[in-house]
């Protein structure tokens, strides 16, 4: 067998010529013969199937009906002549109508015959019309061998114009085929593997995926094409991680000492979930390994991620390293450093604030005492990464909502230490966990999966703009009951001025209703000075305010246990994560939460879909499978660096199920032979080599 041959350009493929060979290249990227095996279609037209007249529907692709042909007549004078025909089963009639070939047609069709026509349906003064359909006569249909399940490629208005359209396509692989021969497309995927999964061959998926004869021959070859796609892209992404894996070595942390001991049985107010216990576990494990970690902590919102990267911090320091903690946000970076003081108070360790609003004296001070090593823990923001920060001894920094940071970010951060620190990243918005797999390829996961005991539910209602007054009311109720309430407006930065001005008119019609000195307000946003929006901040956590209007900017970190509204205006304007994150700001304690979603009337059906889904769920997890559906996967933090959007065949959203199998079968594969060297996975090995000069050939060409 030779896989070679899938490598020949296709200027040696019969029946294409240079300027189609060209074209190919330049519109659809086709160089290789295989890179046109692996054009695959992008649906079927099924011609097993025929339509009833009477079921024919507005915008059908295409319909194929049986019949007879009971009229053919010429309209019209001149270059304006049309041939008209009518059609009937036993349902109905329809209009066929041609504009060009009218001599031939009429000559060669005949009235009173019976025939299949297949075209698509318009619908013209009421009826439905076919223009130019296809007519074969129906004994004709019955004894052809042509193919019943038509397959549609992707193409171009250029190659359509050289006569590469769906049958154009269907040609090319004809001769493809014939020019090959099956028996040299190699099998890739171990004999063991296709037994268990019952996995069709290779040489007869390409086949049955270009010329299937049912349904279910599409099906079982796609099935095992994208197994094989899958696959190929997970022992990438395996191995590139072991190769990072195996050659950084990491520092050290043998010992649970002091500050952990002392923190959890002194200082810890609750008992850890089971799920934080496991975690903990899981870095303990990579860091006395002697290797960098490189781990990703998915867990909803408030699940205590911040409280298990707090613990791992002070690991880092029990074993003679400093750590870091680094939040997308200045506010975000101030509610940690508060967070992490008030848990660690009692414990003599030094923990400092760097942001880029820390004065000239308290930062000159700071990088003293990095290098000196005093300060045990530094929390900020971007500023932690500047190359002037020099610590004496990072053993661990800790990310926070990763999807603010790059991986060139995460780089920077390791040629802080003479050794690589070992890097632990959360985020705060779960990603199915398939996908999390491979985007964060990279990292391994952990996951947090269990919420802390004695949380109720946030309960979620969907209100429109013109039922304003109940939900007054309701706030109102509820600032009786001594809760507090956050009213949130949607801030975009090309309409920032506009968001600017409803976030104000909102502000003033609160006002008006929630009147001082009974009630007080505070207002956050974006235009302000760092330190009013701490002022301001300061004010609603202390409770002397009972309402914070504000931007997004709230949508991480704040902790107030106190609130238990969530207000969200013009909630169709965000999107379903972002949404998600900021009802995790309410059922922090321990009184019943809320959480409205406002819009106007008129809404989208994503849009529709996206409040239908909050008022149902509560999960993370299940809330990112929908946005996946909703949004893609190309909007997804990672997808881009990973490969994932380059898949020709399997889809991300609709093959998690496989993409889960195939990374399992993957780690077996690489751990029982990192290699590929035994026979079984010769093959598959060999493919991969070829793909991976193929790339770098192509890469010096273009
Ligand atoms: P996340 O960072 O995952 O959003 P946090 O670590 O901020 O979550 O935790 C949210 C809240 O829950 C905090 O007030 C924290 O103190 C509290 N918390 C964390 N772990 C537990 C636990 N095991 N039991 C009770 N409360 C907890
Ligand atoms: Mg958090």
């Amino acid at each position: 067998m030779n896989d070679n041959l899938l490598n020949n350009s296709i200027d040696y493929l019969n029946g294409l010529g240079p300027v189609k060979a060209d074209l190919l290249r330049t519109e659809l990227k086709i160089f290789t013969w295989g890179d046109l095996l692996t054009h695959f279609p992008i649906r079927y037209i099924d011609r097993t199937q025929f339509y009833k007249v009477r079921d024919l529907k507005h915008n059908l692709l295409s319909a194929q009906i049986k019949g007879r042909l009971t009229l053919l007549k010429e309209e019209g004078i001149g270059r304006k002549t049309r041939l008209k025909g009518y059609f009937q089963d036993e349902t109905g009639g329809v209009e066929l109508v041609w504009f060009a070939g009218i001599k031939w047609i009429k000559a060669n069709l005949k009235v009173g015959g019976e025939y299949v026509i297949f075209g698509k349906p318009s619908v013209f003064n009421q009826k439905f019309t076919f223009s130019h359909p296809e007519l074969t006569p129906l004994l004709e249909f019955v004894n052809q061998k042509q193919m019943k399940l038509q397959p549609v490629y992707s193409t171009t208005e250029k190659l359509k114009k050289k006569g590469i359209d769906s049958k154009g396509f269907i040609k090319l692989l004809r001769n493809l085929f014939f020019q090959l021969g099956v028996q040299n497309i190699a099998e890739i995927l171990p004999l063991t593997l296709r037994n268990e999964y019952q996995l069709i061959e290779r040489s007869a998926a390409f086949k049955q995926i270009h010329f299937p004869t049912t349904q279910q021959e599409v099906k079982t070859a796609q099935y095992r094409l994208k197994f094989e796609e899958l696959m190929i892209l997970q022992i990438k992404i395996i191995n590139a991680k072991l190769q990072t894996s195996k050659s950084v070595v990491g520092p050290v942390f043998k010992a649970v000492g002091l500050f952990f001991n002392q923190f959890y049985n002194k200082c810890l107010p609750f008992e850890l979930t089971g799920a934080q216990k496991r975690v903990l576990k899981e870095i303990r494990k990579d860091t006395v390994s002697g290797l960098q970690m490189n781990r990703l902590i998915q867990g909803d919102v408030g699940s205590g991620k911040t409280l298990v990267a707090l613990m791992s911090l002070l690991l880092s320091v029990d074993n003679g390293f400093q750590g870091a903690l680094m939040a997308p946000t200045e506010i975000l970076a101030q509610q940690h450093f508060e967070t992490v003081k008030e848990f660690l108070k009692g414990l003599d360790l030094e923990v400092a604030l760097l942001t880029g609003s820390t004065k000239k004296a308290d930062r000159i001070e700071i990088d003293e005492k990095l290098r000196t090593g005093s300060i045990s823990i530094l929390i900020g923001t971007h500023a932690l990464i500047e190359d002037k920060v020099v610590f004496k001894k990072l053993g661990l920094a800790v990310i926070d909502e990763q999807h603010r940071f790059g991986v060139a970010q995460r780089y920077q951060l390791w040629k802080k230490g003479s050794i690589a620190p070992h890097i632990l990243v959360m985020t705060a918005t779960p990603i199915p966990r398939t996908l999390a797999m491979t985007v964060y390829g990279d990292l391994d996961t952990s996951v947090i999966d269990e919420l802390p005991p004695g949380r109720k539910p946030i309960s979620t209602k969907h209100f429109f703009d013109n039922q304003r007054l109940a939900v007054l009311g309701f706030m109102k109720e509820q600032i009786k009951l001594g809760r507090q309430i956050y009213v949130v407006y949607p801030l975009i930065e090309e309409s920032e001025a506009m968001d600017y001005k409803d976030l104000m008119d909102g502000y003033e019609s609160l006002s008006r209703y929630f009147p001082i000195p009974e009630y007080q307000i505070s207002v956050v946003h974006g235009r302000m000075k760092p330190d009013d929006k701490a002022f301001e901040m300061k004010r609603f956590e202390e409770g002397t305010t009972q309402i914070m209007v504000a931007t997004t900017v709230i949508e991480v970190g704040v902790n107030v246990p106190n609130a238990s509204v969530m207000v969200i205006e013009s909630a169709e304007r965000f999107g379903l994560s972002q949404l998600h994150q900021l009802r995790g700001r309410v059922g922090r304690g321990s009184n019943q939460s809320y959480c409205i979603l406002m819009t106007g009337s008129k809404l989208g059906k994503e849009a529709k879909t996206r409040m239908s889904t909050m008022v149902g769920t509560t999960d993370g997890f299940k809330i990112a499978e929908v946005d996946l559906k909703l949004r893609g996967p190309g909007d997804i933090a990672g997808t881009r660096q990973s490969g994932l959007l380059d898949l020709k065949l399997a889809s991300l959203v609709e093959d998690s199920g496989i993409i889960a199998v195939v990374r399992q079968e993957a780690k077996r594969i690489l751990e029982q032979d990192p290699d590929l060297n035994q026979e079984e996975n010769q093959s598959l090995r060999t493919h991969l080599k070829s793909i991976q000069d193929q790339q770098v050939n192509w890469g010096r060409i273009s």
